[in-house]
Protein backbone atom coordinates (compact mmCIF):
# COMPACT_ATOMS: atom_id res chain seq x y z
CA UNK A 1 0.00 0.00 0.00
CA UNK A 2 1.43 3.38 -0.87
CA UNK A 3 2.18 5.35 2.01
CA UNK A 4 -0.11 8.82 3.04
CA UNK A 5 1.15 11.41 1.08
CA UNK A 6 0.70 14.44 3.29
CA UNK A 7 3.36 12.30 6.00
CA UNK A 8 5.62 12.02 2.88
CA UNK A 9 5.31 15.82 2.39
CA UNK A 10 5.46 16.30 5.80
CA UNK A 11 8.56 14.23 6.36
CA UNK A 12 10.51 16.21 3.35
CA UNK A 13 9.94 13.20 1.36
CA UNK A 14 8.46 14.78 -1.39
CA UNK A 15 10.35 18.29 -2.27
CA UNK A 16 7.33 21.41 -2.17
CA UNK A 17 7.70 24.50 -0.78
CA UNK A 18 6.25 24.66 3.01
CA UNK A 19 4.64 27.63 4.22
CA UNK A 20 4.61 26.50 7.93
CA UNK A 21 7.37 24.10 9.23
CA UNK A 22 7.39 23.82 13.18
CA UNK A 23 7.84 20.31 14.83
CA UNK A 24 3.99 20.01 14.84
CA UNK A 25 2.60 21.56 11.55
CA UNK A 26 3.20 21.87 7.77
CA UNK A 27 1.69 24.22 5.38
CA UNK A 28 1.91 23.85 1.56
CA UNK A 29 0.26 25.25 -1.90
CA UNK A 30 -2.02 22.70 -3.03
CA UNK A 31 -1.20 20.90 -6.34
CA UNK A 32 -4.66 21.45 -7.84
CA UNK A 33 -5.38 25.18 -6.41
CA UNK A 34 -9.66 25.93 -6.56
CA UNK A 35 -9.00 29.72 -5.82
CA UNK A 36 -5.45 32.15 -6.61
CA UNK A 37 -4.53 31.42 -2.94
CA UNK A 38 -5.15 27.57 -2.06
CA UNK A 39 -2.77 26.18 1.12
CA UNK A 40 -3.38 23.10 2.25
CA UNK A 41 -2.49 22.86 6.68
CA UNK A 42 -1.41 19.17 7.84
CA UNK A 43 -0.43 18.43 11.03
CA UNK A 44 2.55 16.36 10.64
CA UNK A 45 1.40 13.35 12.65
CA UNK A 46 -0.93 11.05 10.83
CA UNK A 47 -4.19 11.69 12.08
CA UNK A 48 -6.76 10.49 9.20
CA UNK A 49 -9.62 12.76 9.72
CA UNK A 50 -10.90 15.78 11.94
CA UNK A 51 -13.39 12.63 13.01
CA UNK A 52 -10.07 11.07 14.79
CA UNK A 53 -9.01 13.89 16.77
CA UNK A 54 -8.62 13.40 20.36
CA UNK A 55 -8.96 15.56 23.42
CA UNK A 56 -5.01 15.52 23.74
CA UNK A 57 -4.51 17.08 20.16
CA UNK A 58 -5.87 20.66 21.61
CA UNK A 59 -2.46 22.35 21.30
CA UNK A 60 -2.51 21.11 18.02
CA UNK A 61 -5.66 21.99 16.95
CA UNK A 62 -4.98 25.80 18.12
CA UNK A 63 -1.53 25.57 15.69
CA UNK A 64 -3.79 24.26 13.12
CA UNK A 65 -5.78 27.49 13.42
CA UNK A 66 -3.04 29.55 14.06
CA UNK A 67 -1.12 28.78 10.99
CA UNK A 68 -4.42 29.47 8.64
CA UNK A 69 -5.00 32.67 10.48
CA UNK A 70 -1.24 33.90 9.91
CA UNK A 71 -0.79 32.25 6.50
CA UNK A 72 -3.98 34.55 5.43
CA UNK A 73 -2.49 37.65 6.82
CA UNK A 74 1.13 36.56 5.38
CA UNK A 75 -0.68 36.24 1.75
CA UNK A 76 -2.27 39.33 2.26
CA UNK A 77 -6.12 37.98 2.04
CA UNK A 78 -6.89 38.16 5.63
CA UNK A 79 -8.58 41.35 5.49
CA UNK A 80 -10.92 40.99 2.46
CA UNK A 81 -11.35 37.24 3.81
CA UNK A 82 -11.03 33.91 3.34
CA UNK A 83 -12.55 30.57 3.65
CA UNK A 84 -11.02 27.40 5.92
CA UNK A 85 -12.50 23.97 4.99
CA UNK A 86 -11.85 20.47 6.68
CA UNK A 87 -13.48 17.78 4.39
CA UNK A 88 -14.43 14.87 6.50
CA UNK A 89 -15.22 11.33 5.24
CA UNK A 90 -16.33 10.55 2.03
CA UNK A 91 -19.86 12.56 1.79
CA UNK A 92 -17.56 15.29 3.16
CA UNK A 93 -15.86 15.19 -0.15
CA UNK A 94 -12.39 14.11 1.80
CA UNK A 95 -9.63 12.61 -0.85
CA UNK A 96 -6.69 12.04 1.13
CA UNK A 97 -6.76 10.46 4.60
CA UNK A 98 -4.85 12.67 6.48
CA UNK A 99 -6.64 15.43 8.25
CA UNK A 100 -5.55 19.18 6.35
CA UNK A 101 -7.18 22.44 6.57
CA UNK A 102 -7.65 24.25 3.18
CA UNK A 103 -7.16 27.87 3.09
CA UNK A 104 -8.73 29.59 0.23
CA UNK A 105 -8.58 33.09 -0.75
CA UNK A 106 -8.44 35.66 -3.86
CA UNK A 107 -11.90 35.09 -4.90
CA UNK A 108 -15.63 35.57 -3.77
CA UNK A 109 -16.63 32.27 -2.63
CA UNK A 110 -20.71 30.80 -3.11
CA UNK A 111 -22.78 29.33 -0.36
CA UNK A 112 -24.10 26.48 0.33
CA UNK A 113 -21.23 24.78 -0.55
CA UNK A 114 -21.42 22.49 -3.75
P1 LIG B 1 -9.63 16.76 0.23
O1 LIG B 1 -10.46 16.46 -0.97
O2 LIG B 1 -9.13 15.48 0.88
O3 LIG B 1 -10.27 17.70 1.21
O4 LIG B 1 -8.38 17.56 -0.30
C1 LIG B 1 -7.20 16.97 -0.75
C2 LIG B 1 -6.44 18.05 -1.47
O5 LIG B 1 -5.10 17.63 -1.58
C3 LIG B 1 -6.95 18.33 -2.88
O6 LIG B 1 -7.29 19.70 -3.00
C4 LIG B 1 -5.76 17.95 -3.78
O7 LIG B 1 -5.61 18.83 -4.86
C5 LIG B 1 -4.60 18.04 -2.82
N1 LIG B 1 -3.51 17.11 -3.10
C6 LIG B 1 -3.60 15.78 -3.32
N2 LIG B 1 -2.37 15.24 -3.49
C7 LIG B 1 -1.49 16.27 -3.36
C8 LIG B 1 -0.06 16.34 -3.44
O8 LIG B 1 0.65 15.35 -3.65
N3 LIG B 1 0.51 17.57 -3.26
C9 LIG B 1 -0.24 18.69 -3.00
N4 LIG B 1 0.41 19.85 -2.83
N5 LIG B 1 -1.59 18.65 -2.93
C10 LIG B 1 -2.20 17.46 -3.12
ZN1 LIG C 1 -0.54 10.88 6.83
Amino acid sequence: MQECVFCRIARGEIPVQLLWDTPAVAAFRDANPQAPIHILIVPKKHIPSLDALQEEDGALVDELFKAARELARREGCAERGYRVVINTGADGGQTVPHLHLHLMAGREFGWPAG
